[in-house]
């Protein structure tokens, strides 16, 4: 499986503002903030995209999800969007899977 710049992340080769981790995943900080409080959850596991999930990873999935909850909550957000774009023709740009959490402003819906 080819190596993104979130595995480097992940293994400290390049530096993030990381704000959680666990032994299956990391959050860290968006380096271009789509909102005042713009974080990624992405899982230790290299899965390239959601639709890449197996069965057995059934568990890592909904620990994301917790995950993206309560750090949000820990960086003091009571309303916020998750945003999992998967594959390029939805504005995938980083294929490891991510989860993004987005607050600190209003958000519409639909969205664009
Ligand atoms: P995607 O478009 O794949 O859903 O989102 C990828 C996200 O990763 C983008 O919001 C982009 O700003 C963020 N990103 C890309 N490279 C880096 C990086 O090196 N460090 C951090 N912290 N975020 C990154």
């Amino acid at each position: 499986m080819s190596e993104t710049i979130f595995s480097k992340i992940i293994d400290r080769e390049i530096p993030a503002d990381i704000i959680y981790e666990d032994d299956l995943c990391l959050a860290f900080k968006d380096v271009n903030p789509q909102a005042p409080t713009h974080f990624l959850v992405i899982p230790k596991k290299p899965i390239p995209k959601l639709s890449d999930a197996e069965q057995g990873d059934k568990e890592l999935l909904g620990h994301l999800l917790l995950v993206a909850g309560q750090v949000a909550g820990e960086q003091g957000l009571e309303d916020f969007r998750l945003n999992v774009n998967n594959g390029a023709g939805a504005s995938q740009t980083v294929f490891h899977l991510h989860v993004h959490v987005l607050g600190g402003r209003p958000f519409s819906w639909p969205p664009g």
